[in-house]
């Protein structure tokens, strides 16, 4: 038994000294999502923790919607989340759980707590509770109705709870400590009205439970073992603690780990809706989204995210991570998987001279040159085919390895070509090449012994299918958007971050195909077939390009 054993991360360790402990000790995690806004790449990040987690241990993961805050959150997102988590490849089962499930459970800690002086209702106005909280430094001042009596407090909400006040008369608040040196503690807010309708509840509430009462409390309903969540809730975790001691209820260990930032991306929800309310984008999945709906739309597949999310690591450190890492790990995966096509973006025409019209040579060309299995297609040659206009050049320099008078190259899958002349317009715009081709270079057969050094790829003119491309880059411009304080994140949009190429020409067997998404268009990239298609409207979205060239671009500039 000496299986080689992966380093542990730090959440690993301590669950397994608890284990040590405890050895029934359940692993029970959660993913809390709160409803406002899709789901994005920092959320993968907590999704794969709670899920492989649990998997490891031989544990459960629950799905729990933290919706706690009606004005923001609709059913449009709850169904986006549960869409994406099972995308990427978790199952929660049955566990579909809500906060607002728990209303009634939470409303009768909040009555506990009253009954046993630990909470009271406070009529002073927002400001002034603020003011009251102070500064760390300072011990803060305590509210006037801080000592009203258990019978005040409990009829009091009763009638926040039955609507007789107005939004923002009041709240709950807990009694803890107005001079402790953590502000969460200086008597938080637990319960405020709001008269907003829920979109699970309806409006059967008009007081609803915090963040901070709700959250901490629905682990322990659910008997959450584990609760893992990002740094900022580090501070929180004392107040977490003091409703788990005083409402007696089940322990639920929170450990925090760092945020995943991803430069040239901006990570917030809110700041995500803006972008679509503002119609800088087309919706929450448009493929320059770092939402997981876009990063599906652009072409990510849920096992790029995975090892992606993976790779990352877990630590305690804040981590900004190179976006150009998630674009590795895509790339490496459809290197794998992506079937092989050709492309002409900007086509420029090539006679063969030496091939009759009408005739057609079908070539044999591999799907994947990376997996045997893939097999291979047809590709038909014939005497005018279409080569990207920027692989001629009138009057090339040395080093360039591609066609220009005199030159030879190979077609990839093909044969050896030579060109012989060209056409041009009166503005000194190419129209035509004419080339011949070497019937014994043929791709696998070649016994002509000619050495071009470049290989272009290619479409038999008459068989090549008209296809859109979207071909997409990095939504932002600055390596951190959200990072200036004087300016905008919208001010630093990439205006080159869409280029649409409205007919590229295609090789046939690429409609063909029904069945297969992924692509890679052989010189240009890897590309997938976009929703917005028809039949009659083939549209394939640029989901990377083939090499890291944004960095090298970085670098020249
Ligand atoms: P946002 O600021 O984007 O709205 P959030 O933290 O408010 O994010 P939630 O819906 O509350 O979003 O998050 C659900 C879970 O995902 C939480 O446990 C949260 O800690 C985690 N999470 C959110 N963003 C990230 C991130 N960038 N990296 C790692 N985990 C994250
Ligand atoms: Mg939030």
């Amino acid at each position: 038994m000496s299986k080689k054993k992966k380093r542990l991360n730090f959440i690993e360790q301590i669950i397994e000294g608890d284990l040590r402990k405890h050895p029934h000790k359940k692993v029970h995690t959660r993913f809390p999502p709160e409803p406002n806004g899709y789901l994005h790449i920092g959320h993968s990040k907590a999704i794969v923790l709670n899920f492989e987690l649990a998997e490891k241990y031989d544990g459960k993961t629950n799905l729990r919607f933290d919706d706690t805050n009606p004005a923001a959150e609709s059913t449009e997102y709850v169904d986006s989340i549960k869409k994406d988590i099972r995308w990427l490849g978790y199952d929660w089962e049955d566990r579909e759980y809500y906060a607002s499930d728990y209303f009634p459970q939470l409303y009768q800690f909040a009555i506990k707590l009253i009954k046993e002086g630990k909470a009271y209702v406070d009529d002073s106005s927002q400001e002034e509770i603020a003011r009251m909280r102070g500064v760390p430094t300072d011990p803060g001042e305590e509210s006037p109705y801080r000592n009203r009596s258990v019978d005040e407090n409990l009829e009091l909400l009763e009638g926040m709870k039955n609507g007789d006040f107005e939004e923002g008369s009041r709240v709950l608040r807990a009694k803890i400590d107005m001079s402790s040196p953590n502000m969460h503690l200086r008597d938080p807010i637990i319960y405020r009205i709001l008269n907003v309708p829920h979109h699970r509840t309806g409006t059967e509430w008009c007081i609803y439970p915090t963040y901070d009462f709700a959250h901490g409390q629905s682990d322990s309903i659910e008997k959450i073992t584990y609760s893992l969540c990002t740094l900022e809730f580090e501070n929180h975790r004392p107040l977490y603690n003091w409703f788990i001691q005083h409402l007696e209820i089940f322990p639920s260990r929170q450990i925090e780990f760092s945020r995943l930032n991803l430069n040239y991306t901006i990570m917030s929800k809110r700041k995500l809706l803006k972008l679509v309310e503002k119609g800088v984008v087309a919706g929450w999945d448009d493929p320059r989204m770092p939402t997981l709906s876009g990063l599906r739309r652009r072409g990510y597949t849920p096992e790029s995210i995975r090892s992606f999310a993976r790779q990352v690591g877990m630590t305690k450190r804040e981590q900004l991570i190179d976006v150009s890492l998630l674009e590795h790990s895509v790339r490496d995966h459809l290197n794998k998987t992506a079937y092989r096509r050709m492309v002409v973006e900007n086509p420029l025409k090539v006679i063969i001279t030496n091939l009759e019209e009408g005739k057609t040579i079908d070539l044999d060309a591999k799907n994947n040159p990376e997996d045997e299995s893939a097999g291979s297609r047809k590709m038909p040659f014939s005497r005018e085919i279409y080569i990207e206009r920027s692989d001629f050049m009138e009057d090339p320099p040395k080093k360039f390895f591609r066609l220009g008078p005199g030159r030879l190259v190979r077609l990839k899958h093909a044969f050896i070509i030579e060109c012989l002349d060209f056409k041009k317009e009166g503005d000194g715009r190419i129209t035509e090449v004419e080339c011949k081709y070497f019937e014994d270079s043929r791709s696998g057969q070649d016994t002509s012994g000619l050495k071009p050094k470049g290989t272009l790829h290619w479409v038999s003119a008459r068989d090549a299918k008209d296809v859109e491309l979207r071909v997409y880059d990095r939504l932002f411009n600055d390596e951190n958007p959200g990072g200036h304080k004087d300016r905008e994140y919208t001010e630093f949009l990439n205006p080159d971050s869409l280029r649409i190429v409205k007919s590229a020409k295609a090789e046939p067997q690429l409609l063909e195909d029904r069945d297969i998404d992924h692509y890679q268009f052989l010189r240009k990239g890897y590309y997938v077939h976009d929703d917005d298609s028809s039949p009659e409207h083939p549209v394939f979205n640029r989901t990377v390009t083939l090499k890291d060239s944004w960095a090298k671009l970085q670098k020249k500039n």
